[in-house]
């Protein structure tokens, strides 16, 4: 037994090391531990992840979404390509909400940002399936960390723009990217109340040659609109505007944007934003942990009787309350 120990951790160090000096293999090693089920795997993350937390940090996490159809993978790719010319080094990871349901994944498909993957600056990672949206964004928040300390720059974390997953990237995020399509007049319904509101920028897409007054149009009242909304708490002026994916278009702009958000708050606001977002996530790991202690067989029988109880008028609820914790605490 003790010796099987001594091996995880000789493994977890090696992985660790490899890491660090920016081994794309073992990253994908390291996040393949993330998202593992098995309880030895487990552990062998979280040994990991706290190795490298002293190595994370250093990159911007920029959230993107859109609706189905929008052009997010092309977009990335054309973005992703240009972050390479610059010298960065980007890693894309997914939150995709309809992993649980499907079993597919938004990055799933193999031929989505064929030549971004291709790129040895570049790691891709498709969503981690077959989950719910709570656990795939832990694996989410803990695979940025490893993509950090593996020197990756820029994370780009793609989610469709359906469900609650705009929220999960927010929360993990530092800065948040809103992919919309120049409609047909009726530009403030297509996309979910409250969305905007989370929006650092917004592009317009498919704003290609021939096609460009429309986008400037929507642009213009997107920005019309956006001073409607409060500002948010760090004063930061959201960006508006348009991108050709297929002209690489609209791409230099964007990053002198995240490039000037990055030098405004790197020092301060994301810093303290971070730490909001850590602490929070400590809170609902402890209350899904106690969650799950709750569900433990012994315990939610108690509860049950308890109930019982209450809706019978034999006991009162504070006691109901402690005779639970008495059971659950016994031992
Ligand atoms: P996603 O569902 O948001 O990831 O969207 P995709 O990136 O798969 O793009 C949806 C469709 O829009 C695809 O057929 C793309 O080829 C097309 N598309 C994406 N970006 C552009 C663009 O800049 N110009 C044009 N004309 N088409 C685009």
């Amino acid at each position: 037994m003790e010796r099987r120990k001594q091996n995880l951790e000789l493994n977890v160090d090696a992985l660790f090391q490899q890491i660090i000096a920016g081994s794309k293999n073992a990253l994908s090693q390291g996040i393949t531990l993330v998202e593992s089920k098995k309880a030895e795997h487990q552990a062998m993350a979280q040994a990991l992840i706290e190795k490298c937390l002293p190595h994370t940090g250093k990159s911007l996490r920029v959230g993107i979404t859109g609706v189905p159809g929008v052009g997010k993978s092309t977009f990335i790719e054309a973005f992703g390509l240009h972050l390479v010319s610059e010298g960065h080094k980007p890693a894309v990871l997914a939150i995709d909400p309809s992993s649980g349901k499907t079993g597919g994944s938004i990055l799933g498909d193999k031929t989505r940002m064929e030549e971004l993957g291709k790129n040895e600056n570049v790691f891709i990672r498709p969503s981690p399936t077959s989950d719910s949206l709570g656990g795939v964004a832990r694996k989410t928040r803990e695979s940025i960390l490893l993509c950090e300390a593996a020197g990756f720059d820029y994370i780009l974390i793609e989610t469709v723009g359906v469900g609650q997953s705009e929220t999960q990237v927010k929360s993990m995020c530092d800065f948040f990217l809103l992919l919309m399509l120049a409609g047909a007049g009726d530009e403030l319904q297509g996309i979910k109340r409250g969305i905007m509101e989370l929006a650092d920028a917004l592009m317009i897409t498919k704003a290609d040659s021939g096609n460009e007054n429309n986008a400037i149009r929507a642009a213009n009242e997107y920005r019309n609109a956006l001073h409607l909304f409060p500002a948010n708490d760090n004063l930061w002026q959201p960006y508006v505007g348009t991108s050709s994916s297929m002209e690489k278009r609209g791409m230099d702009r964007l990053l002198l944007v995240l490039k000037e958000f990055q030098e405004k708050y790197a020092a301060n606001w994301i810093k303290e934003n971070r730490l909001t977002q850590n602490l929070k996530w400590f809170e609902q790991s402890l209350a899904m942990g106690w969650e799950n202690f709750l569900h433990r067989d012994h315990i939610a029988v108690e509860i049950e009787t308890q109930k019982k109880l209450i809706t019978a008028g034999k006991a009162s609820a504070y006691m109901a309350a402690k005779r639970v914790l008495e059971v659950a605490f016994k031992n």
